[in-house]
């Protein structure tokens, strides 16, 4: 199986870069954020529960989380592969998934993390603002929330694959066929 984590900050281009390689390598994309997102919609109490967090910027609770996306992992039928997408987020996420996909007999194949500075984050946010009707894209104090905790505990878990030789950094910057071209670089210079 291929595996890959996409990581990397709010406005980095995680949703879009998915897209590209869910199509080329037939893996199944799963976001946490649109996961949440879905949940919200339906109104149940999962959605009701991570809106008090995802309103403020803040991270939803790791085992509210981890419970959603195992169960997303589990759902699916001899998958050929995963793109998680905006997870794991913690260091404790990332020690969860490792633990479920040792069980399911396989592991992280890569983390691509596209790096992006703040300033361009910023810009790109507001501009996501104005059509992904999300409310959280709207409000500047909540953007800057995302970034803090970005910083402070999603960061770490590029160390935490690091240190498993699994990291590699993608030049975010450039136009998205560009960006793109790096992955699939990336990917099929390591399978
Ligand atoms: P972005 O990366 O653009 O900020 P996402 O769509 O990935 O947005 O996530 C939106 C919100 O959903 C986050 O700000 C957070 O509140 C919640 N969320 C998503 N993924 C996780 C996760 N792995 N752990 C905790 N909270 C999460």
């Amino acid at each position: 199986m291929l595996n890959i984590v996409l990581f990397g900050p709010p406005g980095a281009g995680k949703g879009t870069q998915s897209e590209r390689l869910i199509e080329k390598y037939g893996l199944v994309h799963l976001s946490t954020g649109d996961l949440f997102r879905y949940h919200l919609k339906h109104e149940t109490e999962l959605g009701i529960l991570a809106k008090t967090y995802m309103d403020q910027g803040h991270l939803v609770p790791d085992e509210v989380t981890i419970n959603m996306l195992k169960a997303a992992v589990l759902e699916q039928d001899e998958p050929k592969g995963f793109i998680f997408d905006g997870f794991p987020r913690t260091n404790p996420q990332a020690s969860a998934l490792d633990e479920l996909l040792t069980e399911l007999h396989t592991q992280i194949t890569l983390m691509l993390g596209l790096e992006v500075e703040e300033e361009e984050l910023k810009t790109r946010l507001k501009q996501r603002a104005l059509n992904s009707g999300r409310s959280d894209d709207a409000d500047p104090e909540i953007i800057a929330n995302r970034i803090a905790v970005y910083h402070r505990e999603t960061a770490p878990v590029k160390d935490y694959y690091a240190s498993q030789n699994k990291y590699v950094a993608i030049d975010g910057i450039g136009s998205i066929d560009a960006i793109t071209a790096r992955l699939f670089a990336a990917i099929d210079s390591r399978t």
